[in-house]
């Protein structure tokens, strides 16, 4: 179910309508495409999706799932066997989500070639989550569905309509510009869901719909949910802006990697990351409250990579406050990283 229309979608519809209608209001639908270009972010609460991080989980809000719900977890513990390691079952959760029906999950896996020697079964660990899933859809319809599903629309109400909504296009202006990701006009689809596996929120690839991020809106409290919306985007958006974009986080992975720094370096990952999490908590204290904590203190994000956190905190904060050039922060940060390691 989408909670809300998109803003893009709206302004086409709104030209299309006047075009048709008034010769006056008709100049605003000749208005070159670019002017209308810009990406957004479109919520969506879809059942299926739901329950199978409720699967995931075996939990509902804290509370282990009764008896009757074990046949639907063996299955999905049997399909997270298939897939040990890596991503896990989080490969497949793109799937599940553009396929939007256990049929057309079916179809799909019928459509697979069988997995040949030395490749992931995936084929078999997404018959086992389509399976787990038919099995559990009528437990879901029993009312646990329903009480899952007051619980996102009680969030969407309170703190995302409300709050980040209104400074939607503020927030992923400041984003897609202080990040210097190209605006593709993508509309990030948001799955939100009741409760998810740690650590709540994931963005990940699909061939339908790009990329799609999902978000636990019971794992984060207040403010933090809406970064973690802003956070996940940013992952979407830089998927969505294709390889080598020229982004200040292609920059900085460049940087580290001609100080030598080798691909599977974990400062690889960290080092733009971090500064993801930063630039999402700030991006949330300007534009929609500002008392805002970052997800990075509030949840120990910054505690885990220490010294990664407090080198680009210090300089993209200068950068963010007007007293450092961007590619300064940028060779700062890989310095300051790579003393730090050294
Ligand atoms: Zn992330």
């Amino acid at each position: 179910m989408h909670l809300h229309l998109s803003r893009r979608h709206f302004i086409q519809q709104l030209c299309a309508a006047a075009a048709l209608t008034s010769p006056l209001l008709g100049l605003t639908a000749a208005l070159p495409r670019a002017q209308l270009r810009a990406s957004s972010l479109r919520f969506q609460f879809e059942p299926l999706v739901d329950l199978y991080f409720l699967l995931r989980t075996g939990t509902d809000r804290g509370e282990i799932l009764p008896p009757e719900w074990r046949p639907a977890l063996d299955r999905m513990k049997a399909a997270a066997d298939y897939l040990p390691g890596g991503g896990g079952l989080d490969v497949l959760n793109g799937l599940i989500a553009e396929s939007g029906s256990v049929a057309e999950l079916s179809r799909v896996v019928a459509g697979m070639p069988s997995t040949v020697a030395g490749r992931a079964p995936v084929r078999e660990a997404l018959e086992a989550v389509a399976d787990a899933l038919g099995m559990a859809q009528p437990l879901y319809a029993q009312g646990i569905g329903a009480t899952r599903r007051e619980l996102v629309m009680e969030a969407t109400a309170q703190r995302i309509d409300r709050v980040l909504v209104p400074g939607e296009r503020e927030c992923l202006t400041y984003i897609l510009s202080g990040l210097e990701l190209p605006d593709r006009d993508f509309e990030v689809p948001v799955f939100l869901v009741a409760n998810a596996p740690e650590p709540g929120s994931i963005t990940g690839r699909s061939r339908r719909l790009t990329t799609a991020c999902f978000v636990s809106v019971g794992a984060y409290p207040g403010s933090t949910l809406l970064e973690v919306i802003l956070h996940e985007a940013t992952h979407a958006l830089e998927v969505a802006a294709g390889p080598d974009s020229g982004s200040v986080l292609d920059r900085l992975r460049a940087g580290l990697q001609a100080q030598g720094v080798k691909a599977t370096d974990p400062l690889m990952r960290d080092v733009p990351h971090t500064l993801m999490f930063v630039h999402s908590g700030e991006t949330v204290r300007r534009a929609l409250d500002p008392t805002h904590i970052d997800y990075g203190d509030s949840q120990g994000y910054y505690a885990k990579v220490p010294d990664v956190a407090s080198v680009v905190r210090t300089h993209w904060m200068d950068q963010l406050n007007g007293q450092l050039s961007t590619n300064m922060a940028i060779d700062r940060m890989v310095a300051g990283v790579l003393k730090q390691a050294g």
